[in-house]
C-alpha cells in the first residue's frame, strides 16, 4: 500500500524511512516536508498540493512535533486518507478525540503510535506482570536531550511538553504492563529560567508508583522500570527492551531496531481490518503532571 511521510526531520529519517523501505506492506510514495526529503522519492512542500496531486495515497504518517501536527491530521481525515500519529498523539487531549470522532465517521482508520510499547520486553514483562500483585514501582528515564533533540527548540515551546517528550514513552509502557491503572498524586516539575517546559520531573502516582525523568543526563543513558511484586522483582531496561525478573537475565535484546518495522505492521493490519487504536493513557498522565504539577526554576538551558 502506499504511504506518504510528512515532517521530514530526525525521527524520519532515523527509524520511518528504514522501516518502511525494509516492510513488505508499504511503499514510500511521497514526503510532504517544507525542507526535508528522501531521495528517488516525489516530495513535496505544501501539504494541501500532495492531497490534491496524490489521491492514490490512501495513508499518512505524521511525523511533525505535536504542535503543528494536528491541522495536517485532521486534513488528512477530510480527504479520505487514513492517519498514523507519532508519540505523543497531540498537543492536547482534546484535539485528539477531536481526531478520534472525524476518523470515526469517516470510516477511516486513526492510529495513535507508542513506539516504545513495541520494545522486545515489553510485551513479556506485561504477561510476567499479569497475576502478580504490585507492591512498588520506579521508572527512572534520564537522558541527555542535546543527544537525542539536537537544536530542536520545539521541545522547549508551549506543547513541546520538554522531558516528557521522552518521559511519555515510560509511561507508555507503564500503562501497557501494569494489571491494573494508576492515577497521579503529586509532582515536581523543574522548569529552566528561559524556558517554557520542564526539563526535569518527579512524578508520584496511587499504587506505590513514583518516576524520575531528567534530560541533563550526559555519558550512558538510563531507561529503567523497576518493579516490586509478591513474587519479586522485575525490571524492565534499555526502553524496555531487557527484562530481568529476580535480578537475572529473563529475555529480549538490547536493540531498538524492531519498534518502528513493529508500528507499520499494525497500522498495516488496522488498515485491512477498517479499525483504529487510539490510547491516551500515557498523555493523560502528562496532562496531569503538568496540571498538578509543583513548578521549580532551574539553570537556564541552551542547546
Ligand atoms: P524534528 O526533527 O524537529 O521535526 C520533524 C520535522 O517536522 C522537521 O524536520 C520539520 O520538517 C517538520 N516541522 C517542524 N516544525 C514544524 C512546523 N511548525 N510546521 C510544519 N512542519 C514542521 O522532530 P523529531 O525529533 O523528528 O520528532 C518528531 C516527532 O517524533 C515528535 O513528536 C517526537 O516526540 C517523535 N519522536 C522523536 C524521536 C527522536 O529521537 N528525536 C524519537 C521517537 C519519536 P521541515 O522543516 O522539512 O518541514
Amino acid at each position: 500500500m502506499k504511504i506518504a511521510l510528512v515532517g521530514i526531520g530526525k525521527i524520519a529519517i532515523d527509524q520511518h524511512v528504514p522501516a518502511i523501505a525494509n516492510s513488505k506492506d508499504w511503499e514510500l510514495a511521497a514526503t510532504v516536508s517544507r525542507k526535508g526529503a528522501v531521495d528517488g522519492v516525489e516530495s513535496f512542500t505544501d501539504f494541501a498540493a500532495f492531497l490534491a496531486a496524490r489521491p492514490d495515497v490512501p495513508v499518512v504518517s505524521l511525523c511533525l512535533p505535536p504542535v503543528p501536527r494536528f491541522d495536517y491530521a485532521e486534513a488528512a481525515l477530510n480527504a479520505g486518507r487514513h492517519v498514523m500519529l507519532e508519540k505523543p498523539p497531540g498537543a492536547t487531549l482534546a484535539e485528539v478525540h477531536a481526531l478520534e470522532a472525524l476518523a470515526a465517521s469517516k470510516g477511516l482508520t486513526l492510529y495513535t503510535t507508542w513506539h516504545s510499547r513495541m520494545a522486545h520486553a515489553v510485551a513479556p514483562a506485561k504477561a510476567w506482570l499479569a497475576d502478580k500483585t504490585i507492591r512498588k514501582a520506579h521508572i527512572t528515564w534520564r537522558e541527555d536531550v542535546r543527544k537525542w533533540h539536537p537544536g530542536q527548540d520545539w521541545v522547549f515551546e508551549p506543547g513541546g511538553m520538554g522531558v516528557f517528550d521522552p518521559g511519555i514513552n515510560a509511561l507508555s509502557i507503564l500503562t501497557e504492563i501494569l494489571p491494573a491503572p494508576v492515577h497521579l498524586t503529586a509532582a515536581t516539575l523543574e522548569f529552566p529560567s528561559n524556558r517554557q517546559t520542564p526539563i526535569a520531573a518527579k512524578l508520584t502516582f496511587s499504587g506505590n508508583v513514583t518516576a524520575d525523568f531528567d534530560w541533563r543526563q550526559e555519558g550512558p543513558q538510563t531507561w529503567d522500570i523497576e518493579v516490586e511484586t509478591d513474587h519479586g522483582p522485575m525490571a524492565l531496561r534499555m526502553g524496555g527492551n531487557v527484562l530481568e525478573i529476580d535480578g537475572n537475565p529473563a529475555g529480549g535484546e538490547n536493540t531498538i531496531m524492531g519498534e518502528y518495522p513493529a508500528l507499520y505492521a499494525r497500522m498495516a493490519e488496522l488498515v485491512a481490518t477498517k479499525s483504529s487504536e487510539i490510547d491516551l493513557a500515557p498523555m493523560v498522565h502528562v496532562a496531569d503532571a503538568l496540571t498538578l504539577g509543583r513548578r521549580l526554576e532551574t539553570t537556564a538551558f541552551d542547546f
